[in-house]
């Protein structure tokens, strides 16, 4: 038998060297496939399979809604965090489940006593017209009109109030139309807005000529058996999440994450415990986690899938403070192989900066990737844009930073048993990363070189690789990971994304 070159996972990955992604390197593997033959589906958790292994982390500059709609119609899942009330976190909940794609669900809505200013001021702040009027100016009331700029384009007095200017001769479609029949209907109609009413004449929707070809059908898109886009929420182990999740399981929330630094606690596991007994039919994920024992314990008490990560997050500064943690990609490489045998799914969570180490997170073990940094950048994520010397930035910020803490209150906190707060995070900025329709095709289809590299087509087929050894690995020297990157320009120019 001919010697191997390179070393299995488990001759690296099982000495007393913590490893990071940037340690190792994985060598080639034989193509005679092309990327398009590669399937990136896996199992979130025990019974969600969704089609790319994209997860974004619960945090308040990270998953809010628009995030969550993101990501689920490029076939991964948004985690909704919870610093905000119980009402607010539901109600991004539900704004996920009522997606419908293409459709404006949340429109700008007059009633007819608002002025023609009105309508000047809507259009200098977000540049658009066609605006709908319903009897009390708010969504789910009856349409009565709508406002387009032909009807106030000459109007002199803006004070006049819309009831006097709007057109009420209305073309309107039924709630439940498809997007395509949607679409025939403006290209028809040569319409600039078309009005979405539910079967009492009341507004739910609209749908805008200008956004005809951005509409898109998405066949990644991460449903559930309602055909609605998936989504997550995060709760803690404290006794109000209780309530939370009460309202989460009503708003049809497909899965919990119990957001802990450290998840082997008994709290973690009284609560996995009642979530299981009182709501079967949500998926838990539990963590976070580093070590097998950590996971015997959280698995025992009935997890559908593991958060691996202490620390390696970029906002993280929980190793430096507590001392506790491992270095990520032993955690997650230890970790999996135990929680895979157990027929668990592991998410490696933090410490991921470009798609080299997604893949070495899956192939690794890990089923999915978490990700805060990667898409704090993005439009969809929550808080605006701002220049710090001419770079446009959006704030990122960690979860245990004093900044998250105050802004979540006492709901989050401990603060009222002890005055003194130790932050495990830092808060900060991240460079504008453009939209995440954008973003999300390029990392799936980095994701598919790196397995065409690898010799891969999907990942129950990597992870086979990992486990009979097949896979192979080397760890890189300090002057490696320098060579292995970009070297010796006297200029050059970054790529828009990494
Ligand atoms: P946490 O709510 O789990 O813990 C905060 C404190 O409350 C801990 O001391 C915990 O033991 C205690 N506690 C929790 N439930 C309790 C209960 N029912 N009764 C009594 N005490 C209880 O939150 P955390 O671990 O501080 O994490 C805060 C946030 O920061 C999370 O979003 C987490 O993801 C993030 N974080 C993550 C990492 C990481 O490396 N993954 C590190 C630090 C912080
Ligand atoms: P990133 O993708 O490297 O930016 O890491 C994101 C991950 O960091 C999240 O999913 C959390 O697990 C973790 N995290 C969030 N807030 C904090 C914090 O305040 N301190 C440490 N880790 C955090």
């Amino acid at each position: 038998m001919t010697s191997r070159d390179g070393f299995s996972a488990e001759e690296i990955f099982t000495q007393t060297t913590g490893y990071a992604y940037n340690d190792f390197i994985i060598l080639p593997g034989y193509i005679d496939f092309t990327p398009d033959d590669v399937i990136l589906e896996t199992n979130l958790t025990r019974n969600i399979k969704i089609k790319t292994p994209f997860i974004s982390s619960p945090m308040d500059t990270v998953t809010e809604a628009e995030m969550a709609i993101g990501l689920a119609l490029w076939g991964g899942i948004g985690i909704i965090h919870y610093n905000n009330t119980i009402e607010q976190q539901v109600e991004e909940v539900l704004k996920v489940k009522r997606y419908e794609n293409g459709f404006i669900n949340n429109p700008i809505v007059l009633s007819p006593q608002h002025k023609i200013r009105d309508i000047d001021m809507i259009k200098a702040k977000y540049n658009f017209s066609g605006i709908p009027i319903t009897v009390d100016g708010k969504l789910n009331s009856k349409l009565v009109g709508i406002v387009t700029n032909r009807d106030i384009d000459f109007e002199r007095d803006r004070n006049k109030a819309l009831a006097e200017v709007m057109t009420t001769d209305l073309l309107t479609a039924p709630e439940g139309i498809s997007l395509s029949d949607a679409n025939k209907i403006l290209k028809t109609s040569k319409k600039g807005k078309l009005p979405i009413v539910d079967k009492e004449g009341r507004l739910v929707a609209l749908m805008s000529r200008s956004d005809l070809l951005k509409n898109r059908e998405y066949p990644l898109a991460s449903k559930d058996e309602k055909k609605q886009l998936r989504v997550g929420a995060a709760i803690s182990t404290k006794e109000e999440s209780k309530e939370r999740l009460a309202a989460l399981y009503e708003a049809g929330v497909d899965v919990v994450v119990i957001d802990s630094a450290q998840g082997n606690s008994l709290y973690q596991v009284e609560m996995i415990k009642y979530i299981k007994s009182k709501y079967p039919s949500i998926e838990v994920i539990a963590g976070n986690v580093v070590t097998v024992e950590q996971c015997q314990n959280l698995i025992k008490a009935g997890a559908d899938a593991l958060r691996i990560g202490m620390g390696p997050g970029s906002i993280c500064t929980t190793q430096t403070t507590m001392a506790v943690g491992r270095p990520q990609a032993t955690a997650v490489y230890r970790t999996a192989k135990y929680a895979n045998k157990e027929g668990i799914p592991v998410i490696a969570d933090g410490g991921i900066a470009n798609i080299g180490h997604i893949s070495k997170a899956l192939a690794l073990g890990a089923s999915t990737a978490m990700m805060g940094s990667m898409f704090a950048g993005t439009h969809e994520a929550p808080g605006e844009y701002f220049y710090e010397n001419g770079v446009r930035l959006k704030r990122y910020r960690g979860m245990g930073s004093i900044e998250a803490m105050e802004a979540g209150g006492t709901n989050r906190y401990f603060a009222e048993d002890s005055p003194i707060i130790v932050a495990q995070g830092v808060s900060g900025a991240v460079v504008d990363k453009g939209s995440l329709h954008d973003y999300l095709p390029y990392l799936i289809q980095g994701l598919k070189h790196s397995f065409q590299d690898m010799g891969i087509k999907n990942i129950p087929q990597l992870h086979k690789a990992l486990y009979s050894g097949q896979l192979r690995f080397e760890i890189r020297s300090q002057m490696a990971q320098r060579e292995g990157h970009v070297h010796d320009m006297y200029s050059y120019k970054e790529p828009k994304y990494m």
